[in-house]
């Protein structure tokens, strides 16, 4: 994709993301791997009014938190920077306030095996990461540890994020981890969910290789 699609298809998604009530008003923000730098959404613009030559542009590598553009890199540059850095499969970052997901970072409640879907995030939990102040380093920090082996995570007492091998997947996967906190929060409120066991959600993700959610594959590769 060229850059200026990749531009456009942020704040398509911004937008989407708000229009469905994923997320609301200014908080989330998105960032897209392109090459040898990290495109992602300026600080505290409305996505009605964003236009493509706001999105900042920071080297993925070289100095630490420069950047190019108009306005200000969102201020969790951060945690999508030192994400796209240690996870070569990530191509990008999704973080919102969505309601249930983060109804479970405020009560510090990681997700467990209450659905088979939980699969879809690398493990068989969802991990909630400890405090840390927004834009901070600390949370970027303290992000990345509850990544380990996952592409997503709940933030204490802040929201979500997901991780993808294009933006798409990364939407796709926020969306998917709403919905299993929705699930989850009501699963709760009846009793608590009857978790599968570690095995179960280990032959679940073998699946998911074969399923749509696998990245493109060369056709001779296709079975
Ligand atoms: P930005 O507007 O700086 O991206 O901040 C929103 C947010 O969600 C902070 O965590
Ligand atoms: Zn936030």
């Amino acid at each position: 994709m060229s850059e200026p699609a990749i531009r456009q298809s942020i704040i398509d998604q911004c937008r989407a993301m708000n229009a469905s009530g994923l997320n609301q008003g200014t908080s989330g923000n998105i960032s897209v791997r392109h090459g040898d730098r990290m495109l992602i959404t300026p600080s505290a613009v409305p996505y009605d009014a964003m236009t493509p030559d706001m999105i900042a542009a920071m080297p993925l590598e070289g100095e630490y938190g420069s950047w190019e553009g108009p306005r200000k890199p969102s201020t969790e540059w951060r945690f999508h920077l030192d994400i796209l850095r240690s996870k070569p499969e990530a191509n990008a970052v999704v973080h919102t306030h969505s309601t249930y997901a983060t109804i479970l970072s405020i009560a510090h409640k990681p997700i467990p095996a209450c659905h088979y879907m939980i699969a879809a995030f690398g493990g068989d939990d969802v991990r909630v990461c400890d405090y840390a102040r927004y834009g901070t380093k600390e949370l970027s920090d303290n992000v990345l540890a509850a990544l380990e082996g996952r592409t997503a995570c709940l933030m204490a007492n802040h929201g979500m994020l997901a991780t993808g091998s294009s933006l798409e997947k990364a939407m796709w996967a926020a969306v998917e981890l709403e919905t299993i906190s929705r699930q989850y929060y009501h699963a709760l409120l009846i009793g608590g969910p009857v978790v599968l066991p570690a095995e179960e959600i280990d032959g679940v993700r073998k699946g998911f290789a074969s399923y749509g959610l696998q990245d493109e594959r060369p056709a001779t590769a296709r079975r």
